[in-house]
């Protein structure tokens, strides 16, 4: 029989391919397979060696099921071939990228692994709209929250939430905007409470917009707004007139 590969769970970074840690970097390089999601950079399968094989698994949003069984088989069926494989996903792999999934099948099988982290959108979403996520004038702490809320919508402590004066960093919320800012001031959040909303992050295709709890929904409307857009609320969004810079760089 022949040794196992290895599987490397690699956060590719928010958008632009610089975003991507070195360690990242060197898997893709000497990667035999590399398995990678929708959100990853073409830029970053250049850096593959000839001859990898690239599996693309478009996962597109409510369709999960059936491709992460398919993810799965990929990753135990190469890996048990002995092959270096690079499961290649957006930001950070442990953050609402089922990258945890992944490490247990893999466990199951008791194929070795590593997971290398990567700069997360909720992070970098803000940092390139000059948003601090925590400030000591601002926001003592952070939380980040999946706001597609298919099926699950009570799961979301709304309580809780809204009254910590926390920043709220919501991934995935673009179909459920409406519902997240009319919960958030139901359950006693200021409607003055700043939102911005930061769409293809890190891309040359960023765009941010700033509102109110009461004014968001209206604006990504008239602006045409979609995924992947990250949502921020907190007063720490009151940072991003003095402190963008994206919008002179590019
Ligand atoms: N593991 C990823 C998140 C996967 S969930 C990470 O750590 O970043 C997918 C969600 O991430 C999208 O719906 C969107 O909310 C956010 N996202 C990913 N890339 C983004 C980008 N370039 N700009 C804004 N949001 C992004």
């Amino acid at each position: 029989m022949m040794n196992k590969g290895k599987v490397y769970i690699v956060g590719a970074g928010p958008g632009d391919p610089k975003l991507i840690t070195v360690y990242g970097r060197e898997c893709i390089e000497k990667a035999d397979v590399i398995i990678y999601d929708r959100l990853v950079s073409a830029q970053l399968l250049t850096y593959a060696k000839e001859g990898a094989m690239l599996l693309y698994c478009g996962k597109e949003p409510r369709k999960h099921g059936n491709i992460q069984q398919q993810i799965h088989q990929w990753l135990v069926e190469h890996a048990l071939q002995g092959k270096t494989v690079v499961r290649l996903k957006g930001g950070d792999p442990f953050m609402f990228g089922r990258g945890g999934e992944e490490a247990e099948h893999l466990r199951a099988y008791g194929i070795p692994y590593e997971i290398v982290p990567g700069v997360t959108a909720g992070v970098a979403a803000p940092a390139y709209a000059g948003i601090p996520v925590t400030h000591r004038n601002y926001a003592g702490g952070v939380t980040f929250i999946a706001g597609h809320l298919s099926g699950e919508r009570d799961r979301i402590r709304w309580d809780a939430l809204s009254e910590a004066a926390n920043t709220i960093v919501f991934y995935m919320g673009m179909a459920n905007i409406a519902y997240i800012c009319e919960q958030l001031q139901r359950h006693g959040k200021d409607g003055e409470t700043p939102v911005a909303v930061i769409e293809w992050a890190t891309t040359t295709e960023q765009r941010t917009v700033v509102g109110t709890l009461q004014t968001i929904v209206d604006i990504v409307h008239d602006k045409q707004f979609s995924s992947p857009a990250i949502i921020v609320v907190g007063d720490v969004v009151r940072l991003h007139d003095q402190l963008k810079w994206v919008e002179e760089k590019w």
